[in-house]
């Protein structure tokens, strides 16, 4: 959560700051910030978007070649111009900019205002200034050694950047469970939560590892550090394989539309190299390496949060069904702390766009602690979970901006089927033929894809029809359950919907009490295992007057018939329905979204990347 950008070099700081934030703006977007260091240091900091920021910035000072820039999703304390970072010292010497939590703020800014610190903010970052400060005065050290002695009292998480008006050809950064890349250019260097403010200038990065510290000086050298005062030799310079066109909307309107429309591109590259239908294998070569552990495994955890829950829930029918290994998935917040039995020859996977998803991070320590092999499945490369994981699988999605996930759950789904399909191979549960009709179903995809996108239309029209309504119902059976929980989210998410999503058998045991002739209810019913009790449940929703938006196969008269309105999906092989049945309801929470004038791509209080627990 929260974009941090810092610069130092030959250019103008402020407008590469603006332009970084603008493109981090997806990671939190409730107020932001600069400081410009020039003689003294300039700070504007707003509440909103950047682009408040940059309207109360006019006219200001804001001239310089080192600066900082944060866009904030608070945790401690309101969004508004106060609590913005970022944050400077008493004696106006530093200025700081902060993505995390740190834990015991209280106690230290207790400690701090006995000293004589008077603080400003309603934040926890605020005490991190005021530490850097007391450790500069009292030791009179430099920047970096202040830095270092305020974070050994710290705990919590943290992504920092600082500036030393004394010392303007410096900028120091550290990490601890937060994300901070370090960019190299030509005479300029940059430091930011992910590589998309810095594309555009250079493709030369380091990924920093937790408790490290990063000296850059403005004469071409930088340095890392940790903690406990220990120099990194040779740290690893890695090239960047991202272009900056992947970062912009590209004609759409939305990010979000643009990364539904991108999936039959994002389905195909997530299988590329790793399946042949015609020469009939799979190979993944994380879970190549791992193979005799995962024949071993008596049993594979998935924790994840959010819409990656959503795939490992899928993920717990395909290993169980295909692979025939008992499969457990967790909300990864609530594993980690609710002292969970993990054996060393358990198999963990994490799921997790970002890759920096907080408890997911923690809930992989604690597998690791126990010996258990970690495995992770993600999109961004060289993130967290991808650094401190055994082993895993890239998905291979590109980025992606908008906050609701859409592209990078249907990826995450494509490799979590091939894995299934690939250790059932392995165990001898599929026969050769069905492997290689799956094979070829799963290459099928993308074109199938595209047919269900040509349906726009008709789901914009079903969403005119039904924006009005405050609530929702999802049903779905067997994998498309899951399917029913993800269309739910999508709709709260970007709409602020109340939609729930419920097997379809659990109707009778609770949500059927809401149904009236103003609750539309979506039921998937493309998979054709246990028809015919979705379509009993479809009768039970029209006997109360429900409204019924049925997601079928094509050609299902039956069903037709009985719903108010159907979007008909091509069909597939059953395993392979939710990776088609999700698209609809991807487009039908869009268009929504938009008929209500809701904002797609930043919807409110959220974030993309929850580096936060
Ligand atoms: N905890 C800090 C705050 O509330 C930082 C939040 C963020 O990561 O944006 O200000």
């Amino acid at each position: 959560m929260c974009g941090i950008v810092a610069y130092i070099g030959d250019k103008e700081a402020y407008p590469i700051i603006i332009e970084g934030l603008r493109r981090l703006e997806y990671r939190g977007y409730d107020s932001s910030g600069v400081s410009i260091l020039n003689g003294d240091i300039h700070t504007v900091k707003k509440k909103g978007k950047v682009q408040a920021l940059v309207d109360a910035a006019e006219g200001v000072n804001l001239e310089g070649t080192i600066g900082i820039g944060h866009t904030r999703w608070a945790t401690h304390g309101k969004p508004d111009d106060i609590n913005a970072h970022p944050h400077n010292s008493g004696n106006k010497r530093l200025s700081l900019i902060h993505n995390g939590i740190i834990e015991n703020y209280s106690t230290l800014k207790k400690a701090l205002i006995e000293l004589g610190h008077v603080f400003h903010s309603e934040t926890d970052t605020e005490v991190l200034i005021h530490l850097i400060e007391e450790y500069q005065t009292r030791n009179n050290c430099d920047l970096e050694e202040a830095v270092r002695l305020a974070l050994k009292k710290v705990v919590g998480a943290y992504a920092i950047v600082v500036i030393d008006s004394q010392d303007p050809n410096t900028i120091v950064g550290a990490r601890k469970s937060s994300p901070l890349v370090l960019g190299i250019g030509e005479n300029e260097y940059f430091l930011a939560s992910d590589a998309s403010p810095i594309i555009k200038y250079t493709n030369k990065v380091v990924y920093l590892n937790d408790e490290e510290i990063v000296k850059i000086s403005r004469n071409g050298s930088f340095t890392i550090k940790t903690i406990g005062n220990e120099l990194v030799k040779s740290p690893t310079i890695k090239e960047l394989d991202l272009k900056l066109e992947e970062l912009e909307k590209d004609g759409y309107d939305h990010f979000m539309l643009k990364e539904i429309f991108q999936q039959p591109t994002t389905i195909a590259e997530s299988m590329r190299g790793r399946i042949n239908a015609d020469e009939g294998w799979i190979q993944l070569n994380g879970l190549e390496r791992y193979m005799k552990r995962f024949m071993n495994a008596k049993r594979i955890t998935l924790v994840a949060c959010g819409t990656s829950w959503h795939s490992a829930l899928i993920a717990e029918y395909l290993f169980e069904e295909l692979a025939r290994i008992p499969t457990d998935v967790e909300y990864a917040s609530e594993f980690r702390y609710r002292k969970p039995i993990v054996y060393s020859d358990d198999i963990v996977i994490a799921l997790s766009q970002s890759g920096e998803t907080a408890d997911t991070l923690a809930a992989l320590e604690l597998a690791k602690e126990k010996g258990a092999l970690t495995y992770g499945i993600v999109n961004v490369v060289g993130s967290s979970i991808a650094r401190i994981t055994d082993s895993g699988s890239y998905i291979h999605a590109g980025p992606e901006i908008g906050v609701a996930s859409t592209k990078a759950f249907t990826s995450q789904l494509v490799v979590l089927t091939l894995m299934a399909l690939r250790l059932g191979q392995e165990k001898g549960n599929i026969s050769e033929g069905e492997f290689r009709e799956l094979l070829q179903a799963m290459e099928d995809l993308p074109r199938r894809v595209e047919k269900i996108l040509e349906l726009n239309d008709k789901i914009k029209f079903i969403a005119s029809e039904i924006q009005e309504s405050n609530h929702a119902l999802y049903l779905g059976r067997g994998l498309n359950f899951p399917i029913a929980l993800e269309g739910a989210l999508k709709l709260k998410e970007i709409s602020y919907v109340h939609a729930e999503g419920y097997p379809a058998a659990e109707m009778k045991h609770g949500p059927i009490a809401l149904i009236d002739e103003n609750m539309p209810v979506i039921v998937i019913a493309t998979n054709l295992s246990a028809r015919e009790k979705i379509v009993s449940n479809i009768q039970e929703v029209k006997a109360r007057k429900g409204i019924v938006i049925a997601i079928v196969k094509e050609g299902d008269d039956i069903i037709n018939e009985m719903a108010d309105y159907t979007i008909e999906i091509p069909g597939t092989m059953e395993t392979l329905t939710p990776l088609l049945s999700v698209i609809p309801l991807q487009l039908l929470s869009y268009h929504i979204a938009v008929m209500r004038e809701c904002n797609v791509d930043q919807p409110r209080n959220l974030a993309k990347s929850v580096t936060v627990e």
